[in-house]
């Protein structure tokens, strides 16, 4: 470092950043650096993701409840399935799970915070929390009743855990007096939780 006595004040110390973040920003220098990584590739790829939410998701699902091919289709290969509708459904690979009558699925990702961010968005907080993460394997079901889900004894709960090579789509059961809905309709009743698992009942 050069002599620095050009000032007569001091600088307070600026805040540091934590290790991981440090580590990212090296590694991404040098990457460009090598000729690895187009920055301004990843300022398109970011955006792209920037700009994705719940609804796409919930299209996936409307389309679903209202097109038994797709639904078949989807069940088989879901990337492939969702593609075909003009939705990127990301590089992942990616299983559709579908709620019951008798069962019911919710998504995990208990080593980090896998989710199926190309249909979702980004995960919120408490699904990359060491409590939900931990928690929702061992108690489901007083899990999902701190989030305001109550499931019958009938009903049984599956719990799914995410990993980079697998992400998961719940696929909630269609409200009962939907009938005739358009799936523009339908899929906005179909909120970012249901499509987790910790939602049971979508309110029509
Ligand atoms: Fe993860």
């Amino acid at each position: 470092m050069m002599p620095h006595d050009h000032h007569d004040h001091d600088h307070p110390a600026p805040p540091a950043l934590p290790p991981a973040a440090r580590r990212l920003l090296a590694l991404r220098a040098l990457l460009v650096e090598a000729g690895h990584l187009d920055p301004a590739r990843l300022a398109e790829v970011l955006h792209v993701i920037d700009q994705r939410s719940p609804r796409l998701g919930a299209l996936v699902v409307a389309r679903a409840w209202t097109d038994p091919d797709f639904a078949e289709r989807l069940r088989k290969d879901a990337r492939t399935a969702i593609a075909s509708i003009g939705i990127d459904p990301g590089p992942a690979p990616l299983v559709v799970l579908e709620n019951t009558a008798e069962v019911h699925n919710v998504v995990v990702c208990t080593l980090c915070s896998c989710y199926p961010r190309a249909l979702l968005g980004p995960p919120p907080d408490w699904y990359k929390s060491r409590a939900y993460r931990a928690r929702v394997v061992r108690w489901p079901r007083a899990v999902l009743s701190e989030f305001g889900t109550s499931l019958p004894e009938q009903v049984a709960v599956r719990v799914h855990d995410s990993t980079a090579d697998l992400r998961y789509l719940v696929i909630p059961e269609r409200p009962a007096a939907t009938t005739g809905w358009s799936v523009e309709r339908l899929a906005g009743l179909v909120g970012r939780d249901a499509m987790i698992g910790v939602q049971r009942t979508l309110s029509v």
